[in-house]
């Protein structure tokens, strides 16, 4: 058989803890900015203590906090969840009108050949509405983030440009990531993001990178060793957690 190290050199989709240790309660940040960097210039995830939303943006990291307010992370800064990649897309193209996620799902899916692989998804954008949330920083003992994300912050902007980004992952994949897109924004002022909800009314460009797979380290912390990761209903608990709900 022929030898093709070419295969073995794709890049992959590169995930720090996985999002079953999220459903579980582990929010500590067990991963450096420093070490995540490293491996990925573009991604999303959560802070410690599952403060905010994470935006990876050209290298930086930029946090979305509970409170409204948006960081920029230190290397030493720690992450407890967090996907990146070295995303190098061939071409951006301009896609219009888009009113919902499901449709810029679907012009994600119009430019892949398969919904089978990992997707990463950058697209600049003016959004005259956009849904956001951020997840408020929990304090120890943690409960689960079904329970977690019910004084999570909410907020509808308009007439908003900046980056929507994220993945598309194949639905098998739930549990380690999230089954089908979860994007991340951040304006183009660096002062208003989070976690997208719902877009209206988006124009812009879409650029979209096809990965064979996913890396996945896995913590090491005694949280995470003692952890009962047997978690019953963890399809239910994502849906849960990735929707509006706002008690
Ligand atoms: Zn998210």
């Amino acid at each position: 058989m022929r030898h093709r190290p070419a295969a073995r050199d794709a890049k992959l989709v590169e995930q720090f803890s996985h999002v079953d240790a999220l459903v579980a309660g582990l929010f500590d940040g067990v991963f450096s900015v420093e070490e995540v960097g490293r491996r990925g210039h573009l991604g999303l995830g959560c802070g410690d203590h599952m403060d905010g939303e994470l935006v990876v943006l050209d290298g930086v990291f930029h946090l979305c906090h509970g409170d409204g307010t948006v960081s920029v992370l230190a290397a030493d800064d720690t992450l407890a969840f967090a996907e990146v990649v070295d995303f190098g897309p061939v071409a951006a193209e301009l896609v219009e009108a888009v009113d919902s996620i499901d449709a810029l799902t679907a012009a994600v899916a119009e430019r892949v050949v398969s919904p089978n692989l990992f997707h990463a998804v950058r697209f600049d954008a003016h959004f005259a509405t956009l849904s956001l949330r951020e997840a408020k920083r929990q304090t120890k003992p943690y409960l689960p983030l079904a329970e977690a994300v019910h004084d999570q912050r909410e907020n509808t902007v308009t007439d908003v440009t900046g980056t929507l980004l994220g993945f598309v992952a194949p639905s098998v994949f739930q549990g380690i990531s999230v089954a089908g897109p979860h994007f991340h924004f951040l304006d183009t002022t660096g002062t208003v993001g989070g976690h997208v909800l719902g877009i209206g009314g988006a124009t812009g460009e879409l650029a979209v990178e096809t990965y064979p797979g996913v890396t996945v380290r896995l913590p090491t912390t005694p949280e995470f060793l003692g952890a009962d990761l047997e978690l019953g209903d963890v399809d239910g608990a994502i849906r849960h957690a990735e929707s509006d709900h706002q008690r």
